[in-house]
């Protein structure tokens, strides 16, 4: 815990994530900033809220000497506020639009003519990419190019759930960021301690949040995150009883928008490994802590070898997606993946 007041009497107000701030730091400590970061982490790890924190750094005027970056955000400055409503006009944030499948070239071309103007208030020109795999290849290309002459006062700051997503060419110019999961139990105490929730409700979101922050406050900020996770593992538990006919009905009902289908695997993923973990009588290593009764049910019919079987049908499931793959029809192929039980 003095780790986490000592970071917020810092300003990056954080938890967690103590070794990609030091990274940070060092370098806003040594004025070595260098043109383009990626921040890797899965999501809802909190990469969304370090890169603001880096922005503010990068941009802030607060501190000893405003034309020097401090090591942490003042949080008081104009610069500092402006960047945390979103409206600093140095900061441009390019991420793929709902209703397109990818980041499109005429949104890295936009961030092209928008590094070769001048800042508007401050130093820098800083563009955060979110999720920068979500490019279509003319747009990491046409990215490439920036990364390969960069314009001097421009800093992009890419985010990603895996550098092996991204093409080598990308990955060999960026200093990489890596973001670590937290442990419960720091989640937990953050929980109780910043978000005024009670001890018993922090440890179960503690433990489903997988180590992932933003989960938890997210979990904490919406009702309905919880009880829609209770009716998709609900409906996960149903599944190997299902039919052919009818699991080709349930992936009708689940739908094909891709973020929903991503956020969907990512939950059987954690719910196919817990289910490994009870077939081994490791029950006490589950994240899905609510389950723990069903899961030890159904794991003693389905046994290590199919629980094993699923988790790499989820991950083919997964990459196919990252390939194009229809998502409907990989839904379909996975569903069938799922091993038969007598209800
Ligand atoms: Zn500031």
């Amino acid at each position: 815990m003095r780790m986490l007041s000592h970071q917020q009497t810092q300003g990056w107000d954080i938890v967690g994530h103590e070794h990609a701030i030091e990274i940070l730091r060092r370098t806003l400590a040594a004025q070595q900033v260098r043109h383009a970061y990626l921040f890797v982490g899965p999501e809802h790890i909190g990469k969304r809220l370090l890169v603001k924190r880096f922005a503010q750094c990068l941009l802030c005027t607060g501190g000893p000497d405003p034309t020097i970056s401090p090591e942490a955000p003042c949080n008081v400055c104009l610069s500092c506020r402006k960047v945390l409503h979103g409206n600093h006009p140095d900061l441009h944030i390019i991420r793929r639009a709902a209703d397109k499948q990818f980041i499109l070239i005429e949104q890295v071309r936009e961030l092209q003519n928008a590094s070769s103007r001048r800042t508007m208030e401050g130093r820098r020109n800083i563009f955060i990419l979110e999720n920068v795999h979500e490019m279509n290849m003319q747009a990491a290309n046409c990215l490439l190019k920036t990364l390969e002459e960069p314009e001097p006062d421009v800093i992009l700051l890419l985010t990603v759930p895996d550098p092996g997503l991204l093409l080598p060419t990308i990955i060999s110019r960026v200093q990489q960021i890596p973001m670590q999961l937290l442990s419960s139990l720091q989640i937990q105490q953050a929980l109780q301690e910043h978000w005024d929730v009670e001890a018993a409700e922090a440890e179960l979101l503690a433990a489903l949040a997988a180590g992932r922050m933003g989960w938890a406050v997210q979990a904490v900020e919406d009702e309905d995150l919880l009880s829609e996770r209770k009716s998709q593992l609900d409906l996960l538990l149903k599944i190997p009883t299902l039919t052919r006919v009818q699991r080709f009905q349930l992936v009708q009902q689940l739908g094909s928008e891709s973020e929903k289908v991503h956020a969907l695997l990512d939950l059987w993923l954690l719910w196919w490994r817990d289910m490994v973990l009870a077939a081994n009588n490791c029950l006490d290593l589950t994240v899905n802590v609510d389950m723990r009764n069903q899961l030890k049910v159904q794991a003693a019919k389905i046994g290590t070898a199919e629980a094993e079987r699923m988790i790499r049908a989820i991950i083919q499931t997964r990459e196919a997606l990252e390939q194009n793959v229809n998502a409907r029809v990989a839904l379909e192929v996975l569903m069938l993946d799922v091993p038969l039980i007598k209800s």
